[in-house]
């Protein structure tokens, strides 16, 4: 029968029903995620994006049910109509919604059946029992279980806040292309050929950044998009090729002025799981996070800030040290409280760890209770050792991590070991929310071996007032190009429990400027004028200082929901190698789709 539902309509999802129904005749409909036959009665546990409601079939009294019950299977999608009862005494379950009631069936209505499943929902999330891979291919099943229904959910919510917020603020909603030109944010573009110019492409958005100038410049003031932005990078754990960003322009706009939409936005977010952020962020410069805690996102949960010993060991003979200190390197540690009976292998795994953000080696000071041992007692000695250890403000029972390097090296390393540590010894407190503006940022990230400078934020940042005229002086005089490292924009991040959430500039809203800075990142006026003639022309024609931000929605989730898994925030994520496994894609096109673009597959 192909019409099983007819003229029959459900009256309450399963996560609804209360003592106030009980007496009620009411049609619920879901699938069936568990059956248990006890002889004269089946209980039901029928599951919807809503919740779970407990259905007892008694052989007794609806005999039809009951048989009907008997050939029901895990995922069986099945109409239930029934009286709703309070559960008997002791039988109530206080981890359902609708644990204080249940529906005794009086009639099942089967509405289609389902195959025995490639895995066990109940068990798909716990320590990986499914593999993720099975899970991604199957995603409609892996998305039924109720944390991915809830995290689906919450992003759904999450972004109809945005909206509301936005829009409450006056700001304009606007789509701009997915079709585009590259606009290049310092990723690599996806490109799709075109069929109508043969030989030429269009780039998808790394983000919608110069067109969202354009709408400043073409005088709409305040902008918004929910826009999806694609970077072909290698993949990290928390990437993904394709993502979502709230995309924010506006005019007339300085760095206080960002700050506050941004303060007032994550306020309104967060009050989605009732919490509370200040309503002023605290505020750290990018060069203050790097020296305090290694990182330009720190997370502000707890303490272990970096300590830096350069001083202390300024006068060693230590080779290594002593090369690094003169190499304009430092040396700086950690202090992980009453760890100092780490094992070795424990502090192997750690050294290990530490080699893979390019530290040489970690040495260590354990201060135990009868003696300080450390990985660098022969080279130092122990009078060193003491001072290092009062220099780092160790006490007694607790272990210093140390490395030595060059600065950014230094930062990388003990940044991410005291993330790890903090990982390790469980000191990050859970539903504690700590934000906090990143100011200041770089405005120039230097390659060492190629001696170029990229943008750190992107192309359009504006240098910060009190730099310009150093900015200007290494572009013009050859012979000052290094003074491009030292150059801040007015660039800022925010970030929330050591999640970049947001990132944005002020921009640079004169055309003069704008080449200038072009020159900087290494682009002649011709390849400046082929990629972006259109929009420095566009600056020509009355341009309002502006700037923005653009907030991630997956980062966003990150923090809300307190998970570090993205692709448990994407309906349909790729895997870590940028495949999507349910559809198979990437995947090949006909041979005429190839002709017919002109494009031929080189062996
Ligand atoms: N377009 C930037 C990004 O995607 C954000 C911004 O500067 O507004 O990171």
């Amino acid at each position: 029968m192909l019409d099983v539902l007819g003229s029959l309509e459900r009256t309450y999802t399963c996560g609804e029903l209360r003592e106030q129904q009980v007496g009620e005749r009411v049609v619920l409909m879901g699938w069936v995620a568990k059956k248990r036959d006890f002889g004269v009665f089946t209980f039901i546990d029928l599951r919807d994006r809503d919740g779970i409601t407990q259905i007892v079939v008694s052989e007794e009294t609806d005999r039809e049910a009951h048989a009907k019950a008997k050939l029901l299977r895990g995922e069986y999608v099945v109409a239930v109509i029934g009286e709703v009862f309070l559960r008997t005494e002791g039988t109530h379950n206080a981890k359902l919604a609708t644990g204080d009631v249940e529906v005794h069936a009086s009639e099942i209505l089967i509405l289609n059946d389902a195959k025995t499943l490639p895995f066990e929902l109940e068990k798909a999330g716990s320590q990986n029992l499914a593999s993720e891979d099975l899970r991604l291919k199957y995603r409609y099943l892996d998305l039924r279980r109720p944390k991915l229904q809830r995290n689906i959910m919450m992003r759904a919510k999450t972004v109809t806040r945005m909206r509301e917020f936005m829009d409450a603020q006056n700001f304009i909603e606007i789509e701009t292309p997915i079709l585009l030109k590259s606009t290049p944010e310092g990723a690599r573009d996806f490109v799709v050929p075109s069929r109508i110019h043969a030989g030429k492409f269009f780039a998808l958005p790394q983000s919608p950044q110069i067109l969202k100038q354009i709408t400043m410049i073409a005088c709409f003031d305040k902008y918004y998009q929910i826009a999806r932005c694609f970077r072909d990078e290698d993949l990290r754990a928390d990437r993904q090729p394709e993502f979502t960003q709230l995309d924010v322009e506006m005019s007339f706009a300085n760095q206080e002025m960002v700050y506050r939409l941004l303060e007032s936005l994550y306020g309104h977010i967060f009050k989605l799981i009732d919490v509370e952020l200040p309503a002023k962020f605290p505020r750290m410069t990018y060069a203050e996070a790097l020296r305090r805690y290694g990182s330009d996102k720190p997370d502000l949960r707890f303490e272990m800030e970096l300590v830096d010993l350069s001083e202390t060991l300024r006068e060693t003979d230590f080779a290594p040290f002593a090369s690094v200190l003169e190499n304009k390197g430092e040396i700086k540690g950690i202090v992980v409280k009453g760890k100092a009976d780490y094992s070795r292998k424990i502090l192997d795994e750690l050294q290990e760890f530490a080699k893979r953000y390019g530290a040489g080696a970690l040495a260590w000071i354990k201060l135990g209770e009868t003696e300080t041992t450390s990985s660098l007692l022969k080279v130092l000695g122990e009078a060193k050792i003491a001072e290092l250890a009062a220099a780092a403000n160790a006490e007694k029972g607790d272990l210093v991590l140390i490395v030595a390097g060059k600065k950014s090296v230094v930062a990388a390393a003990l940044g991410a070991l005291r993330l790890e540590v903090a990982k390790r010894e469980d000191l990050i407190p859970k539903d504690v929310f700590k934000p906090l503006l990143v100011t200041e940022f770089p405005m120039f990230e230097h390659d060492e071996e190629s001696d170029t400078y990229a943008a750190a934020h992107h192309p359009f940042t504006s240098p910060m007032d009190e730099d310009l005229e150093m900015f200007r002086t290494a572009i013009e005089d050859e012979s000052q190009h290094h003074l491009l490292g030292n150059v801040r924009a007015k660039a800022y991040d925010a970030v929330i429990n050591g999640i970049e959430v947001a990132g944005g500039s002020i921009r640079i809203h004169q055309r003069e400027v704008q080449a200038l800075n072009f020159k900087a990142l290494g682009l002649s006026q011709e390849k400046a004028r082929e990629r972006f003639g259109f929009f420095l022309e566009a600056l020509e024609y009355g341009t309002p200082p502006h700037g923005g931000f653009a907030a991630g929605v997956e980062r966003t989730l990150m923090a809300l929901l307190q998970t570090d898994n993205i692709r448990d925030l994407i309906a349909f994520p790729k895997t870590a190698s940028a495949q999507d496994l349910m559809m198979d894609s990437p995947g090949d096109v006909d041979v005429s789709q190839l002709k017919e673009l002109g494009i031929k597959i080189a062996e």
